[in-house]
């Protein structure tokens, strides 16, 4: 028999006693085993986010279970009391290990660094409990009470101050699973399963603990701390290590957004740069010349020049726009936006894809220019003629506006070829080809459409002034004598058919008539112009 308290011999056995202890040892071992091996995986894995937090949990609920062993083998009152004083360590510990879990797991990087704050009140409030035998600014009293399943424990009645740090724990626990909820809502879909596993677990021990404290405290009924943190402990475990690809998957996230080769913009709903990428910003310094640092600014202000892409971002629309740049080198940038929604639907932000497309859109157009233009002159070719011809056409019908045709074809020109070579003919193409450049607008679509055959359309000028036109070109040939590589040098000549949208309307017609004048300018020994009547 012990001595001691007369609750420590009265109604309770040796027997049940050594019974209860054994038992109570027993499923606390057992558990401590199970979260020590627990806890060298994790100390092997600590670079998994959230394992620092899992392993100082573990360390708490640690120091409260064997702190309510030995407060039950006690011998005496003052000997559980100063057990019941060190569990206390774990039960004011354990909640801040709880939020930085939630914030370690989350990677909220930003809140982490307040999470040392949050150790103020635990701090005071073990100093308070370890010197309340002289303050009792915590506790009124205790009392001793035992149960024939769970052994002996001490109840302590607590002081208004003493329920407001307990409450503090629970204010904890519940920011703990806040964040977890929050960030639950942030992730796709993939890892959401385990998060929302990770939140139950963590809600599992405070749910436990909270029954504990509200209906078994004083009872009979003393359950070990370790047996309600276990089955929420395992399960975190679980969760942190095996299915490890949610650890990865974040940083894999972050890495394509790093080293993608395309710029990636983010806006939030302010219209503010919230993130931008190391591709964006060399594509804006490449085109834009921005070298400055973006995030903070507004859209408007840094890209007002481009309306069409701040409203898209400003409306939170979907759609695609393109920028060309013409400052320094020419730049084109494809721009896509897409809306960044919450999950429960209103507009958060944006995020702008973009991509340098310049060296694209330059070969789509060398690609056109040569498809459109005859090679040897770089006048249009016969295609692209006749289209340009039909929409000019097509232009000024409405409007009853002139529109004249000239159709010609150089003198003589296969004697050239003869006599001097091809690459001496190709060079009076060229220099003819020049001659018309120099004596046409711009606005004028002028074309190779044959060997020495080329074509000229005038909007706006009618048969008459066209004569004048071609009296032109005639004079500007004949004036121009072309070298050659032999040192010599020919004469230009040419016959000119000219015919105007009074006598045909379509673009074939109109042509042909203009052909046939230019045969009858050539029957009458050419280096003239005759008009189609
Ligand atoms: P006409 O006065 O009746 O127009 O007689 P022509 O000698 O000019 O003969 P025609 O217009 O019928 O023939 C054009 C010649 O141009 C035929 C061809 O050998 C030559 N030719 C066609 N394409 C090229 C080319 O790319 N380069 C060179 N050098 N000659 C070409
Ligand atoms: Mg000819």
């Amino acid at each position: 028999m012990l001595g001691g308290p007369p609750w420590f011999t009265s109604n309770w056995l040796e027997g049940d006693r050594r019974f209860v202890e054994l038992t109570y040892i027993f499923i606390v071992g057992s558990s401590l085993v199970l979260l020590s091996v627990v806890s060298v995986f994790a100390i092997r894995n600590l670079s998994v986010a959230g394992s620092r937090a899992f392993l100082l949990q573990i360390v708490f609920v640690t120091i409260w279970s064997i702190g309510s062993l030995l407060e039950m083998l006690s011998q005496t009152e003052q000997e559980m009391l100063l057990w019941r004083n060190i569990e206390q360590i774990g039960v004011f510990f354990l909640p801040v290990a709880c939020v930085y879990f939630a914030v370690d797991y989350a990677r909220y990087d930003r809140m982490k660094k307040y999470v040392p704050l949050l150790l103020i009140i635990p701090v005071i409030a073990i100093l308070l409990i370890f010197t309340d035998s002289s303050t009792h600014i915590m506790r009124t009293g205790y009392t001793v009470s035992y149960s024939p399943i769970f052994g002996k424990a001490l109840s302590v009645q607590q002081t208004g101050i003493g329920k407001v740090f307990v409450a503090y724990n629970y204010v904890l626990a519940f920011a703990s699973l806040v964040i977890l909820f929050v960030f639950s809502r942030q992730v796709s879909k993939g890892p959401r399963r385990q998060v929302m596993l990770v939140l139950v677990a963590t809600g599992l021990v405070f749910v436990l603990a909270f029954f504990k404290a509200a209906f078994l405290e004083g009872t009979r009924i003393n359950l070990p701390i370790v047996t309600i943190y276990l089955p929420g402990g395992l399960i975190l475990f679980y969760n942190l290590y095996k299915n490890d690809f949610f650890s990865v998957s974040p940083v894999a996230r972050d890495k394509a957004f790093d080293v993608i080769e395309l710029g990636i913009l983010v806006t939030d709903g302010s219209g503010m740069i919230a993130d931008i990428n190391p591709c964006a910003v060399q594509i804006l310094s490449a085109c834009f010349g921005i070298r400055e640092k973006l995030t903070g600014r507004k859209m408007d202000d840094v890209f007002g020049a481009f309306p069409d892409w701040v409203d898209l971002t400003s409306r939170f629309a979907a759609g695609e726009t393109e920028l060309h740049l013409t400052a320094n080198d020419p730049c084109f940038i494809h721009i896509r936006v897409y809306p960044l929604q919450s999950r429960r639907g209103p507009s958060i932000g944006s995020v702008t894809i973009m991509r340098d497309v310049t060296v694209l859109r330059e070969q789509e157009f060398a690609l056109k220019l040569k498809a459109e233009t005859d090679s040897l002159t770089g006048l249009l070719n016969r295609e692209s003629f006749m289209d340009q011809f039909a929409q000019e056409l097509g232009n000024t019908a409405p409007t009853g506006a002139p529109v004249s045709v000239l159709m010609m074809d150089l003198d003589k020109f296969k004697g050239i070829n003869d006599t001097y070579g091809h690459n001496n003919g190709d060079q009076v193409i060229r220099a003819f080809a020049d001659l018309l450049r120099d004596a046409l607008r711009h606005e004028d679509a002028v074309a190779r459409i044959g060997g020495d055959e080329f074509a000229a359309v005038l909007p706006g000028v009618g048969g008459k002034e066209a004569v004048e036109i071609a009296d032109r070109i005639l004079i500007a040939a004949n004036d121009r004598a072309v070298q050659l590589d032999s040192e010599l040098s020919v004469q230009l000549k040419l016959s000119i058919g000219i015919c105007d949208n009074a006598i045909a309307k379509s673009e074939e017609e109109m042509l042909k008539c203009a052909d046939k004048a230019m045969y009858m300018a050539k029957s009458k020994a050419g280096n003239c112009c005759v008009v189609w009547e």
